[in-house]
C-alpha cells in the first residue's frame, strides 16, 4: 500500500469507531437562531452559545454588510503590516469602555487570544497556576509558555493557597488563571477569594470570561463586574464569539498589556487580522448591550423559566449559577441515547460525556438564549418530559 493512503489515520479512525466515539459533524442549513434546520430537520436549538440572539440580529447583520461595502471582505495582512484597519481600533475602544478597563487588544478568536496572550505575558522563571477545569485554549496557552505550571483542584481555595505558600518565593511572576464561568456546569469561579489570595501572595490574575461577558454583571459586563472587582483583576479575556454573536477574542487590561501584546503575541504577528464584517458586527453588538439591558434580561428570564420547569419535572439541573443548564444523567450511553431521542423529537441539545466531563457525570447541556420564545421552551420541556419518561429518567 502506498504511503499516500494515510493508513495510520485510517487505523486511528477505525479505533474511534470501535470505541463508540466516532461522530459526523451536524450540518446547520441556515443561520444560528432559536430554531434551526439541522441535517434537513427543523429543531429547537438548545446548543448554541448565541446567548443574546445577536448572531442573526438584523442590526448586527446590517453593520457587517455596510463594513464589507466600505472595507472589503478581508483585512489583507497581519495587524503589524497593513491589516490594522481603523474599525479594529474602534472595536477596541468601545470594548474598553464596556469593560471599564484602560485598554483592549483584539484577536481573531478567543482561542487565539488565550494562546497568544498567556504565552506572551509569561516567561521562564514564572509560574502559572491554573484551575483543573480551565478551557482547552488556556491549557494550550500554558503549554506554549516557557513558564512552569501548577494545577489547583476545581475552585478549591485551600489547594490554591497551598500551592502559593509552597511555590511563590521560587518564581518571578506568578499568574493565577481561571475561567469566570465554567462552561460544563455553569458555576462561577470564586473570584473574590482568588483575587484576595493573589493580592496576599503578590500574584497576578487572569480571568477567561468567554461565558460571562454579555451574561453577567451590569449590561453583561462580565464576572469581574458581577463581583465588583474592577481594577483588581490584571487580565480579563472575553470572546466576541458567544454572547456578542460574531467571532473574535480580546484582552482587557492596562495600556502596557496592549503595547506588549502588539510586539509579542504570535496570533497578532503571524495571522491575518479580523475581517471587517466581523469587526463591525461586533461593534454593533457591543453598542446594543450598552444601550439596553433588554437582551440580557430576556436571557435570564428564559433561563430561570426553563430551569424551574425542568426541576419540577424531576430532572437534576446541577449547581449552575448561569443560563447554562445541565441536565445530569450520569451514564454515558444513557446520556447519548437521551440526546438522540430528543433530536428525533425536534430538540437539539448536545450530550456531554467523558472525556469532556468526568466518567459517570454525563449530562445534556441546555444552552438557553434570549432568542428563544416561551413557545420554543415549552415545546422543548414537553419533549424532555415524554422522552425522559420513556427512558425511565424521571
Ligand atoms: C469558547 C471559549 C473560548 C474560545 O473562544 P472562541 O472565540 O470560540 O475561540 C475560550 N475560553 C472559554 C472558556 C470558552 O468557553
Amino acid at each position: 500500500m502506498s504511503n499516500h493512503e494515510l493508513k495510520f489515520l485510517k487505523d486511528k479512525i477505525e479505533k474511534l469507531k470501535q470505541d463508540g466515539v466516532y461522530r459526523e459533524l451536524p450540518i446547520n442549513y441556515g443561520p444560528c437562531d432559536n430554531v434551526i434546520n439541522l441535517n434537513g430537520k427543523e429543531v429547537v436549538n438548545l446548543s448554541s452559545n448565541n446567548y443574546l440572539g445577536l448572531a442573526n440580529h438584523p442590526r448586527v447583520k446590517q453593520a457587517a454588510i455596510d463594513a464589507v461595502k466600505k472595507y472589503g471582505a478581508g483585512a489583507g495582512a497581519v495587524r503589524t503590516i497593513v491589516g490594522n484597519q481603523d474599525i479594529i481600533g474602534e472595536l477596541e475602544d468601545i470594548l474598553a469602555k464596556f469593560k471599564h478597563e484602560e485598554a483592549v487588544m483584539c484577536f481573531q478568536s478567543g482561542l487565539n487570544c488565550n494562546i497568544g496572550t498567556i504565552s506572551a505575558i509569561t516567561e521562564k522563571g514564572d509560574l502559572i497556576i491554573s484551575d483543573e477545569l480551565n478551557h482547552a485554549s488556556i491549557i494550550d496557552g500554558v503549554r506554549l509558555s516557557r513558564a512552569d505550571k501548577a494545577i489547583f483542584k476545581h475552585s478549591d481555595m485551600e489547594n490554591l493557597e497551598q500551592i502559593l505558600i509552597e511555590k511563590r518565593d521560587k518564581y518571578n511572576q506568578v499568574l493565577i488563571i481561571t475561567d469566570g464561568v465554567f462552561s460544563m456546569d455553569g458555576d462561577l469561579a470564586k473570584l473574590p477569594e482568588i483575587v484576595n489570595l493573589a493580592e496576599k501572595y503578590n500574584a497576578l490574575t487572569y480571568v477567561d470570561d468567554a461565558h460571562g461577558s454579555g451574561v453577567l454583571g451590569e449590561s453583561g459586563r462580565g464576572t469581574v463586574d458581577h463581583f465588583k472587582l474592577h481594577g483588581r483583576v490584571d487580565f480579563i479575556m472575553g470572546t466576541l464569539s458567544k454572547a456578542i454573536g460574531v467571532v473574535g477574542g480580546y484582552i482587557a487590561s492596562k495600556k502596557e498589556t496592549k503595547i506588549w501584546l502588539s510586539h509579542r503575541a504570535r496570533p497578532l504577528l503571524f495571522s491575518t487580522a479580523l475581517p471587517p464584517a466581523a469587526t463591525a458586527a461586533a461593534i454593533e453588538s457591543v453598542k446594543m448591550l450598552m444601550e439596553s439591558e433588554e437582551y440580557s434580561k430576556k436571557l435570564w428570564d428564559n433561563a430561570n423559566y426553563f430551569k424551574e420547569k425542568l426541576a419540577k419535572l424531576g430532572f437534576d439541573t446541577g449547581h449552575s449559577e448561569t443560563p447554562i443548564t445541565p441536565v445530569m444523567i450520569g451514564n454515558e450511553a444513557k446520556t447519548m441515547e437521551f440526546s438522540k431521542a430528543l433530536l428525533n423529537a425536534g430538540v437539539y441539545v448536545s450530550g456531554i460525556v467523558f472525556p469532556t466531563v468526568p466518567m459517570g457525570k454525563g449530562r445534556l447541556r441546555c444552552m438557553i438564549s434570549a432568542s428563544h420564545t416561551i413557545k420554543d421552551l415549552d415545546f422543548a420541556l414537553d419533549k424532555f418530559e415524554t422522552v425522559g419518561k420513556e427512558l425511565g429518567l424521571i
